[in-house]
């Protein structure tokens, strides 16, 4: 019993679990559509040029099996770097883009959306 207590303490996956910062969490969809046209308004699929869709989070209710989709961009944390020594991995939170004709994925590291937002907000 004290090894699990010693154990949980220093365990390197910790961090792993970290919940994700407010201003990243408080990105909208129409805030990160707004991101993408800016950059590009014809920004499309690179596989099959249909048109791309922000992922929606999913709330999901373990008890009861029920999904519910979420105004909000789902954020996911995206393993850059493994550490075999100690088993931990360091992700980085993206959001992701998704294509309702081929099913290809992007994933977008939120630093320059959120970056991107900060100084949209202050010309406002
Ligand atoms: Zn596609």
């Amino acid at each position: 019993m004290t090894d699990a207590s010693k154990q949980s303490k220093d365990s390197p996956q910790k961090k792993v679990g970290q919940a994700f910062p407010q201003e990243v969490l408080d990105v909208t969809g129409g805030e990160l559509l707004e991101f993408f046209e800016q950059l590009d308004p014809e920004a499309c699929c690179p596989v099959c040029k249909h048109d791309i869709s922000i992922m929606a989070a999913i709330k999901y209710d373990e008890e009861t099996g029920q999904k519910e989709f979420l105004e909000q961009p789902a954020i996911v944390g995206m393993p850059l770097h493994e550490y075999p020594e100690t088993g931990a991995t360091y992700k980085t939170p993206c959001f992701v883009t998704s294509c309702q004709k081929c099913g290809h994925l992007n994933y977008f590291m939120v630093n320059p959306v959120v970056k991107w937002k900060k100084s949209h907000d202050n010309k406002g």
